[in-house]
């Protein structure tokens, strides 16, 4: 089956089961030809399923407007389906601890942050993974330098499919980067992303973590809530810059944890780019996005400050070099060997 047609027919869910139609077992084959023209079929269980017709269109107009220039052709066969994915099964059972790395917007370091915690926790002699789940501007990959990787799939004697992670300075990583180009992220929204992202979450071979940390997009939406539902997450820890910490957004995303149905303990805010010390004054600390923002907030809204972490230039250099600054450069990893302690002490990792 051709990859960007099954992800595309993903996003049709069947009304019935309320699945997509790939992992429904209603697309038998889905392939491009290699005059590009597209064929695919579609096989019903019931003799005269009530959707089958309407299905059919949806295929076909879905595949016109992706597709304007391409001939294709969709045909329905009545079967026995066969189921593609078993439900239930997930890779994701020895995993000991899932945080939620959370921001309001973008930019304000969320994804440095997730890349040297983890490195801080691994220096503790943790099993740490990174999911990093940030469709909009996946960046884990540049941070750990695996941008070329490419992740080969498994299959078990049950028929299963994995996905091998990537491995860099001791920590697995799987990320919706290694699938799509950063040009195409407009395009993943909403149904293929949280298709795509379910996939990750439970095809990928994480094996036993005390620690998956999961990078996700800023703000709130459905691909949080999606994660949320996925994933037994045991905690939450929300990153902000000092000017953007009270802010509505930021406001938004403590509730969205807190909310009754979701009720994931908010571990804490860090802070981040909290004051800039130059090297000519190492004793001077400069509040360019103003100064005890994120304190007030935490105290307001009852949540511990984790941490903060100045604006410092090897963090800057670390993530473009594909080495974390925590392991790196002393000062930074005394700041997130700080954060990492209260995380541990929070959600130990052999509970
Ligand atoms: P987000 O994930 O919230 O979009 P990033 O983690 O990608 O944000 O960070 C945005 C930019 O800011 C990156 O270039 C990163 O290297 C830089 N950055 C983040 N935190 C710091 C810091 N404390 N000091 C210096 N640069 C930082």
């Amino acid at each position: 089956m051709n990859e960007q047609l099954e992800a595309l027919l993903r996003t049709i869910i069947h009304p019935e089961t309320e699945h997509n139609i790939v992992d429904s077992g209603f697309v038998d084959r889905a392939d491009m030809g290699e005059d590009g023209s597209i064929a695919i079929t579609l096989r019903f269980q019931k003799a005269r399923d009530p959707f089958a017709q309407r299905i059919k269109q949806r295929v076909e107009q879905l595949i016109a407007t992706t597709y304007p220039d391409k001939r294709s052709i969709v045909i329905i066969r009545e079967a026995a389906p066969k189921p593609r994915r078993q439900e239930n099964v997930t890779t994701t059972t020895e995993i000991t601890n899932i945080i939620a790395i959370a921001s309001g917007k973008g930019g304000v370091g969320k994804s440095t942050v997730t890349a040297n915690l983890a490195v801080a926790l691994r220096q503790r002699g943790y099993n740490v993974g990174i999911l990093d789940a940030d469709i909009y501007g996946p960046s884990q990959t540049k941070m750990f330098g695996v941008e070329g990787y490419i992740p080969e799939a498994e299959r078990d004697e049950e028929g299963h499919d994995f996905i091998i992670p990537a491995q860099s300075l001791g920590i697995t990583i799987m990320s919706i980067g290694f699938f799509i180009k950063p040009t195409d992220a407009l395009m993943w929204r909403g149904g293929m992303a949280v298709n795509a992202l379910h996939q990750l979450i439970h095809q990928t071979r994480w094996g036993k973590l005390d620690y998956l940390l999961v990078d996700l997009p800023p703000g709130t939406g459905d691909i949080h809530l999606s994660i949320i539902n996925e994933l037994k997450i045991s905690g939450a820890v929300i990153v902000s810059t000092p000017q953007q910490v009270a802010v509505a957004d930021v406001v938004r995303g403590v509730e969205m944890f807190r909310h009754e149905q979701v009720n994931i303990p908010v571990l804490g805010v860090v802070e981040n780019m909290a004051w800039f010390t130059p090297e000519e004054l190492p004793d001077n600390r400069y509040y360019i996005f103003g100064k005890g923002g994120a304190k007030r907030y935490a105290e307001e809204a009852g949540i511990e400050l984790l941490g903060q972490v100045p604006i410092i230039q090897s963090i800057m250099e670390g993530s473009d070099n594909g080495s974390p600054a925590t392991g790196v450069d002393m000062r930074v990893e005394e700041f997130y060997q700080s954060i990492a302690e209260k995380v541990v002490e929070k959600l130990p990792a052999e509970c």
